[in-house]
């Protein structure tokens, strides 16, 4: 497969162009058969191993394809207070847990209406809210940092960084966690990946069970947090399996996994528009309707560069991608660049930019600096059916700065 480029689910027949020709631009359009695919995919793992599989809202909260992946996960992650809210509303029901670095004393007990697991990551958290948590029949569980770098490249996403404050490190536990603050504990939590494959998770399992070895033996449930690549063409999907299957079995715990990405990957595109071609000097750069900074952030933030359909990174040998554009937005952020690539013939303005993987970190992460529209979402559904979700306009925008 090349990854340079993106690959429509089950839309053969179809040209993407024709398919979106009549939406505004710009639009996020979430492929409904992708989504299915990839619950289909996470629900084999947890069938096969007893996991339980949560959605990490963070990545992806467009409710109203909760239905659709509800018969395939086992709820939902939160990150505070309204994404609980939410997947309590939102996922039929299903097991609501949520992490956050520090809660709030005065949304505790909102929260715990929402919550079924309460992760505190740090043992003053525990001491302070922990009781609460647990007279309220939660499930208690302490984040841990197993000081294993796994990832290299980006700092920003690396829990395990040096000086990281998230999750407890094994001296911090050896100072603070008394053994009233130990029996409180019904599981540990560790989140340390993105985007990466089972040997990383192999690697950091092992430098858990090398912390806190003598912990897991009193724990009910082991939760692995998110960034497992699952539904990724290349993902070692039966090294995961067996991983999974071997934790249960040493540790005699319940096993959890709240990807985000894997949940949605390829779910969703960009649809947007050429609004002008300008040069400066070898550099031919397409000004889009769609901007980095405000509808796609972690291509400055991470940074990543998305795949676009029918364009190419690089220049392929055979010279079919020969022309050179540098795609960016239209604020006037100079940074608000997308990246260079290659399309088999000369753009022009209101040709069509169709950029994949828009389905996570993007609808939640959106902004309007500069003014920018947010764009509208679209599902598209089985035989190409696309409905609009919702729209946005100038409201939006306006009533986030004032009285209204
Ligand atoms: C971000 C996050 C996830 C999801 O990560 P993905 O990379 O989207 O899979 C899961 N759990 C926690 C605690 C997180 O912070």
């Amino acid at each position: 497969m090349n990854m340079n480029k993106i690959v429509f689910s089950g839309l053969e027949e179809y040209s993407p162009e024709d398919l979106f020709r009549r939406l505004p631009s710009p639009s996020y359009v979430i492929d409904e058969t992708q989504l299915e695919c990839n619950g289909f995919c996470l629900l084999a793992v947890a069938e096969r191993t007893g996991c339980k599989v949560l959605l990490a809202q963070k990545a992806f909260s467009n409710y109203n394809f909760y239905p659709l992946l509800e018969p395939y996960l086992a709820g939902t992650e939160a990150s505070g207070l309204y994404e609980a809210r939410l997947g309590k509303e939102e996922m039929g029901g299903k097991e609501v847990h949520v992490f956050c670095a520090a809660y709030r004393e005065d949304e505790f007990d909102e929260l715990l209406e929402y919550a079924d697991h309460i992760v505190f990551n740090s043992p003053g958290q525990l001491k302070k809210l922990g009781e609460r948590a647990k007279a309220q029949g939660k499930s208690i569980g302490l984040r841990v940092n197993p000081e294993c770098s796994t990832q290299d490249g980006h700092d920003i996403y690396d829990p395990c960084a040096p000086g990281s404050r998230l999750g407890t490190t094994r001296e911090q536990w050896n100072q603070e966690m008394t053994e009233d603050l130990i029996s409180l504990l019904d599981g540990i939590h560790f989140h340390t990946l993105c985007e990466q494959n089972a040997d990383a998770l192999e690697v950091t399992m092992r430098a858990v069970e090398d912390k806190f070895g003598d912990i897991l033996p009193r724990m009910k449930w082991v939760n692995l947090g998110g960034g497992h690549h699952i539904t990724r063409h290349d993902y070692e999907r039966s090294r995961l399996e067996e991983l999974l299957l071997s934790i249960k079995k040493k540790w005699d715990v319940q096993v959890y996994l709240e990807p985000g990405e894997a949940v949605a990957l390829n779910a969703g595109y960009l649809v947007s528009r050429v609004l002008d071609i300008v040069k400066n000097g070898e550099t031919q750069i397409a000004i889009l309707d769609a901007s980095a900074a405000c509808h796609m952030p972690d291509v400055l933030e991470m940074p990543y560069q998305p795949p676009i359909y029918n364009a190419a990174k690089q220049p392929d040998e055979g010279g079919q991608y020969q022309h050179r554009y540098r795609l960016a937005g239209p604020t006037c952020l100079a940074g608000d660049v997308i990246g260079d690539y290659y399309f088999p013939k000369e753009l022009k303005a209101g040709d069509m930019v169709i950029f994949g993987d828009m389905a996570i970190y993007t609808t939640c992460k959106n902004n309007t600096f500069n003014g920018m529209p947010l764009p509208d979402i679209w599902s598209l559904g089985m035989q190409g059916r696309l409905e609009q979700v919702t729209a946005f306009g100038y409201q939006d925008f306006k009533t986030r700065l004032g009285r209204k």
